[in-house]
């Protein structure tokens, strides 16, 4: 009991810090349970391990706040927010999300009990044991955060309007497919964040979103009712705009509304299919065997571009690879900004065909295979253009941003329009991969590692994820780790099936398992990870082989 632990800690006064470890356990405190999973080694070792179990009579939650899967995932976001806020200062943490809601780790509700895990930094002088400390972290400061997460001393009217907020954005983008929508900006919305390296909603200044009334739907909601706003109906829908005008904007917020976000967030009710995926050009990354076919012919490397592999990608094959490797992954919805494209790739004029000769120009630009991909394969597209109106031939939408408020164009656009004849765009490769080349293990160990939002090491592998906007949250990079570690090591990759497959599989074990299905045996912070980034991770594994 807690009185035992204290003891414990006080005998230990001064003791060398390897004596930390005999702290691993259990200990049961008066109203939870803590468990002591992994003491560091040094003071200065990455952070011990510790979870707590509060009992559902305890944290005493009313059914509403888990009652279903969205709420609990909600609920147990805001607890963990409160916990982290709760332990301010202290040498124990625990991961809360940014302005996200992603389901993770740290925080989980099970029956009503409250599953908590945290990293703490087991204080000390030097190497010897800093007693006094411990104690008062473990036994003073937790105690209290635990108290402080039980439902009569939470302020329950926010901790209800979060999960409402939550449920709300979850219900809008659930009604999406049956609008024929593929994404929605609700009027009021604010879109644009504080700085570059702040996701925080920009103040004062920011123009709240205003939808044109030609594209504007109106949507029920559980919690707020009616809501109105600009719809994006599935096909083909062009941003454009001056510079400086919020198209960028717009497409970032969309990008990120396959996330549900906080209260007070701005992007509460802006969302997007949850299979969108953002292309761009990712010059340098790796390709394995992938059909690109459609996009790229006749290399002067004279290389089979319907079976492309390359260890340096250039910018238009790697944008034709991050399609390809999407649709395989089963999105049906792409996200695109020309400040982040490929030129080529996207756009030629008339004067440069007429200069360099279709038989001359391996490329074959999107604007030619966007409405193939629609009709024939049921693909979506919002593309940000502002630089050529080569877009407005292909477009079924187009949505004209002017000091950030968006006007229906169409009309115009189909005024200046021309015809073009579409290219053919055959259905993406199914690729097989080869389980001996994905390993979690490097010397016979698991090597599991991020570093910042840049890069993760998975065994062999450095894996550079920078180009993948919609990963959000570090701990999804952990997350899509882990996911690849249980495609290998749980034979979900087994020489049969599609990498398609394989997803589906690891998808349906997430649902019934949740975040935690991924990490066993692993105690460290993640959070849930997409399919189509984790797809996108294996894809720029270097060790990758596959089977066609
Ligand atoms: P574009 O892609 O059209 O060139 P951006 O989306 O990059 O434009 O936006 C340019 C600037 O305008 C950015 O600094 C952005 O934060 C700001 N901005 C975007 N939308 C709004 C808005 N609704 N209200 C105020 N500022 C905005
Ligand atoms: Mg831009």
């Amino acid at each position: 009991d807690a009185a035992r632990l204290s003891e414990e800690i006080r005998k230990m006064a001064g003791a060398s810090y390897g004596r930390y470890k005999s702290l691993t356990g259990d200990w049961e405190f008066e109203d939870f349970t803590l468990t002591i999973d992994r003491v560091q080694s040094d003071p200065f070792a990455p952070p011990s391990r510790i979870s707590v179990r509060i009992p559902a009579d305890v944290a005493d939650m009313p059914d509403h706040a888990w009652h279903s899967p969205v709420r609990r995932r909600a609920t147990a976001d805001y607890l963990v927010r409160q916990a982290y806020r709760n332990l301010k200062g202290a040498s124990l943490r625990i991961d809360a999300g940014g302005q996200e809601v992603i389901e993770r780790a740290s925080g989980r509700i099970h029956d009503g009990d409250v599953l908590l895990r945290l990293g703490i930094e087991l204080p000390g002088h030097g190497r010897k044991i800093d007693a006094r400390s411990a104690e008062r972290e473990l036994c003073e400061r937790l105690p209290d955060m635990v108290d402080a997460l039980r439902w009569d001393a939470l302020d329950a009217a926010e901790a209800t309007a979060f999960a409402d907020t939550v449920e709300d954005t979850a219900a809008l983008r659930d009604q999406l497919p049956a609008l024929g929508l593929v994404a929605f900006a609700a009027d009021g919305a604010v879109l644009p964040r504080r700085s570059g390296v702040s996701d925080l909603p920009m103040e004062g200044a920011a123009v709240p979103f205003e939808s044109p009334e030609s594209l504007r739907v109106s949507v029920k909601l559980p919690h707020r009712g009616t809501v109105s706003g600009l719809g994006i109906p599935e096909g083909i829908t062009l941003v454009v705009g001056g510079g400086f005008h919020g198209k960028s904007t717009l497409l970032h917020a969309l990008e990120r509304g396959v996330y549900d976000h906080v209260p007070g967030d701005g992007r509460e009710l802006v969302v997007t299919r949850s299979d969108a995926f953002k292309i761009r050009a990712e010059e340098g990354r790796g390709v394995e065997r992938n059909d690109v076919s459609a996009f790229v012919r006749n290399l002067p490397t004279g290389s089979d571009t319907a079976d492309f592999s390359t260890e340096n990608a250039s910018g238009s094959t790697s944008q034709a690879a991050n399609i390809a490797e999407a649709l395989e992954a089963g999105s049906h919805t792409l996200l695109v900004d020309e400040d982040t494209t490929a030129t080529n790739l996207m756009v030629r004029d008339e004067r440069m065909q007429a200069l360099v000769h279709g038989d001359r120009e391996p490329l074959t630009p999107f604007v030619d295979l966007v409405r193939p991909l629609h009709r024939e394969h049921g693909v979506s597209t919002i593309l940000v253009m502002g630089a050529s109106g080569d877009y407005f031939d292909v477009a079924d939408n187009v949505i004209m941003l002017d000091e950030y408020r968006p006007y229906d164009v169409v009309d115009r656009a189909r005024e200046l329009a021309s015809h073009r004849e579409d290219a053919e765009f055959t259905a993406p490769a199914h690729r097989v991969v080869d389980p001996r080349s994905v390993s979690a293990t490097s010397r016979g160990k698991t090597k599991l590692k991020r570093r910042d939002m840049d890069v993760l090491t998975f065994g062999e592998n450095d894996v550079d994820v920078r180009g993948l906007a919609q990963l959000v949250d570090p701990g999804q990079i952990v997350g899509a780790g882990l996911a690849l570690r249980v495609l290998a090591e749980e034979k979900l990759l087994d020489g049969e099936r599609t990498l398609a497959q394989a997803l589906d599989v690891l998808e349906q074990r997430l649902d019934e398992g949740g975040v935690t299905a991924l990490g066993r045996g692993f105690s460290g912070d993640y959070a849930m990870p997409r399919r189509f980034e984790i797809a996108a991770i294996l894809n720029r594994l270097r060790s990758l082989r596959v089977r066609r």
